[in-house]
């Protein structure tokens, strides 16, 4: 179990604040989850891993899947580093194409998860309060993983529209008018709701700073956390069951207790073996 501070928190309906969290790392139960899972929407795949590994944010424990769905944005990505590093560790390993003209070479770098840069927010409550320069007052929140969720469809056909349909979720109140029509809002009222809320919200840096071992030249790689997270876990699902099946015919344990193991430590009962059969087929 490892812990550690949202960079947000979530505020439950009574307004309370919960930041602080406990984790649990990810065993076969999870690779097996997303081996068979063929879900089109990464969002809600993030939500079912996290809730079964999340143990407790704040007060509330255990967590269902209706709050992790509610955490915001880099809330979530925040949890899915720490989970990776709770599992796998801290280090990295990214091949990349250095993106400077006369190099472009391809390069194997090492990043620390730790390094990546995160901005905490004390923020005041669930819905935040601004005006706009045409002087009518929004109430808006900030956006979570269910709005992710639910508007990735859309947003794969017409970002546009899904950015709209984000605005009209986030945004409680308009001018007074709690069920504001936000399709009929000017580019600039919109821009500046837009630049209000990337300033008050907590923030995982999706990029990571690397210099190019070829040319010697800093850039700035691009660091899809989510993606990163989800590609790495996918294990394909042959190997994961081959391993279950290793484990079992020579240790004889039980399929529920070989799922709950890390894949690290499946590894290293397997590495004990192969040397133990190695030492057993040197001295025959
Ligand atoms: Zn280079």
């Amino acid at each position: 179990m490892s812990g550690g501070t949202l960079p947000g928190g979530w505020f439950d309906a009574g307004g309370q604040l919960h930041r602080d969290f406990d984790l649990a790392v990810l065993t076969g139960r999870e690779e097996e989850l997303l081996t068979q899972a063929r879900h089109p929407r990464p969002a809600a795949l993030v939500t079912e891993v996290l809730s079964r590994c999340v143990r407790r944010i704040g007060e509330v424990s255990p967590v269902p899947p209706e709050v992790i769905g509610d955490l915001l944005v880099a809330d979530r990505l925040h949890l899915l580093l720490q989970l990776r590093r709770a599992t796998f560790g801290d280090r990295v390993r990214a091949a990349l194409v250095c993106p400077w003209p006369g190099c472009g070479e391809r390069v194997s770098l090492e990043f620390s998860l730790a390094d990546v840069p995160v901005e905490p927010r004390e923020l005041p409550g669930r819905w935040h309060t601004m005006v706009l320069s045409d002087g009518r007052e929004v109430v808006f929140r900030l956006p979570t993983g269910a709005d992710q969720e639910d508007l990735a469809p859309l947003a794969g056909e017409n970002e546009g529209a899904a950015l709209t349909a984000l605005l009209t979720r986030c945004v409680g109140r308009l001018g007074g008018d709690d069920d504001p029509d936000l399709a009929g809002l000017s580019s600039r009222a919109r821009a500046e709701i837009e630049d209000r809320m990337r300033q008050v919200a907590p923030s995982v840096a999706q990029t990571m700073d690397a210099r190019c071992p070829e040319c010697g030249r800093a850039f700035t790689a691009p660091f899809d956390v989510q993606r990163f997270f989800l590609g790495e876990l996918r294990t394909d699902g042959t190997r994961l069951y081959q391993e279950i099946h290793y484990l079992a015919y020579h240790y004889h344990w039980s399929e529920t207790e070989i799922m709950a193991m890390t894949r690290d430590k499946r590894q290293r009962y397997i590495d004990v073996l192969a040397d133990s059969i190695e030492a057993l087929n040197d001295a025959g």
